[in-house]
């Protein structure tokens, strides 16, 4: 079955990596349509399912059925690290007259090597060599450009930065390119968008790569006593991109490597971008000289987009080829920007499953559905956090109020301070933006709100009873 398989698998891809990709792999059993095999690492089954799933269902498909199954085993990985480098020799990399440093864009393959540095410790003969491991270049998401990069006051720096960066690598003084935010705010959207960029526009040669991905190669080539050609393929970059170095902390053999790898590349002008999840200054498990020289260049950060960013976001991906056909009113659109306010991953997946529930029952998109889902995914950052409508009918219940009277127009007293108290503790405890709860108290603007919480405070200075109260709501929540 392997073997109809493999011919399936032949037919569709280039020699070379088929003889690095499937020659290895060892068929095991066929069990009920279950095909298990073997393959040599963790590494080697996860570039498989991330590169070759479809060609290995389509595989299976013709040689089993749609109901065969593909399992994996992985050979047991060796515990002990076979081989490390040695952390006293400054000729690891460079400065070493017997290293033949490679030219700028020359093809890694040509390069003649005659220094063993890498190789002369535990150099087991057992352990194959597999030097096509790092011929493969990585996918970049072609959706993530510049274009379908929204901008706003939140990125504006670090877009234009990117962009520069993209149109003249190594040239300008932002080298390194440091990019800096919390999650889903569109690191990596704009680091592939330069890669991209790059691309599309002349010779250069870009690399993209995970800080993790990029420890596991590390990892994978200690093993296979190969780190010359992890080396090289790092080293042959025009403009090497490394996403997430805050997963690099603590991982003191990776960032040595990646250190030497940056000088190299650095000192030969070549373009470096980097994102992390928080300013290099707090970047925990950070060797010192390499924070050092993430400071060289230029650091910019991705805040959290505003209210304009998230609606021109939304209308983005309303506008993208799957979604043409879909009818979203105003307000919803509305409803979703002010409900969603920190994460333009979260953003888009609410959008996406909207969507996709809509066309699932066939029905149009309605505020009673944009508001169901906006609740069952926007999962409170920790449990101390309390929801809008939490806020609402706990301080509506607590002065017999009821939540549409707090979000009506009403000037009676004793509903405006209950609908201040509410809006004083919605910006302590939900994280919205001012305008986000004017916003959900009726639309009101974002002074109304300033003003109620100036009101609540100044009135818990003056008067004792209130301030009880807030204090009792305060416990309640806390509860
Ligand atoms: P990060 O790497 O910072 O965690 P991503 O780049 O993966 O975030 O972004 C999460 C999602 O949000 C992606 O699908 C991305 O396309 C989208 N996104 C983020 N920022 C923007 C933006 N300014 N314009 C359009 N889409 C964006
Ligand atoms: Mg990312």
């Amino acid at each position: 079955v392997w073997e109809n398989c493999l011919k399936v698998i032949r037919t569709q891809i280039a020699e070379q990596t088929y003889t690095t990709w499937f020659d290895p792999i060892k068929p095991l059993k066929l069990v009920d349509k279950v095909l298990t095999i073997q393959v040599p690492s963790r590494f080697f089954y996860e570039w498989l399912e991330e590169h070759y799933v479809h060609l290995l269902r389509k595989a299976i498909d013709a040689s089993l059925g749609t109901e065969g199954r593909l399992e994996y085993t992985i050979i047991m990985e060796k515990q002990e690290k076979p081989y490390l480098p040695n952390h006293n020799s400054p000729q690891f990399v460079q400065n070493n007259d017997n290293h033949t440093k490679p030219q700028n864009s020359a093809p890694a393959q040509q390069k003649n090597y005659s220094n063993n540095n890498y190789n002369n410790v535990n150099n087991s003969p057992n352990t194959p060599k597999k030097t096509s491991q790092f011929n493969q270049t990585f996918q970049i998401n072609p959706r993530y450009t510049f274009e379908s990069f929204i901008e706003g006051d939140c990125n504006r720096l670090a877009r234009s930065a990117g962009l520069a960066v993209a149109q003249k690598p190594g040239v300008t003084s932002f080298n390194p390119l440091m990019l800096y935010g919390g999650v889903g705010l569109g690191k990596t959207h704009l680091v592939q968008a330069i890669g991209n960029y790059v691309q599309e526009n002349g010779q250069k040669k870009i690399l993209y790569v995970s800080s993790d991905r990029f420890t596991n190669q590390f990892i994978e080539a200690l093993k296979n006593n190969d780190l010359q050609s992890f080396t090289d393929y790092y080293m042959q970059a025009d403009v090497l991109a490394i996403d997430d170095v805050q997963f690099l902390s603590g991982k003191e053999k990776t960032q040595e490597i990646f250190f030497n790898i940056f000088n190299h590349l650095h000192q030969s002008g070549k373009q470096i971008i980097m994102t992390s999840d928080c300013p290099p200054k707090e970047l925990k498990g950070l060797q010192e000289r390499l924070l050092s020289r993430f400071k060289w260049g230029l650091t910019a950060d991705l805040k959290q987009p505003d209210l304009e960013t998230r609606i021109a976001i939304i209308h983005k991906i309303l506008q993208s080829e799957d979604n043409k056909n879909i009818e979203i009113s105003g307000k919803v659109v509305e409803y979703l920007a002010h409900s969603i306010d920190s994460n333009v991953r979260e953003l888009e997946g609410a959008i996406v499953s909207i969507i996709a529930k809509a066309s699932l029952n066939q029905s149009p998109i309605t505020m009673e559905l944009a508001k169901q889902t906006v609740q069952q995914i926007v999962q409170p950052v920790d449990s101390s956090e309390i929801n809008i409508d939490e806020v609402q009918k706990y301080v509506g219940d607590y002065f017999g109020v009821s939540v549409e009277m707090l979000k009506s127009k009403t000037r009676k007293k004793e509903i405006v301070i209950a609908r201040q108290i509410a809006m004083y503790f919605a910006k302590e405890y939900t994280g919205f933006s001012l305008k986000s709860i004017g916003y959900h108290f009726g639309g009101r603007d974002h002074s109304t709100v300033i003003h109620a919480i100036q009101t609540v405070n100044d009135m818990m200075s003056e008067k004792k009873e209130l301030k009880m109260y807030i204090d009792d709501l305060r416990k309640k929540f806390s509860k």
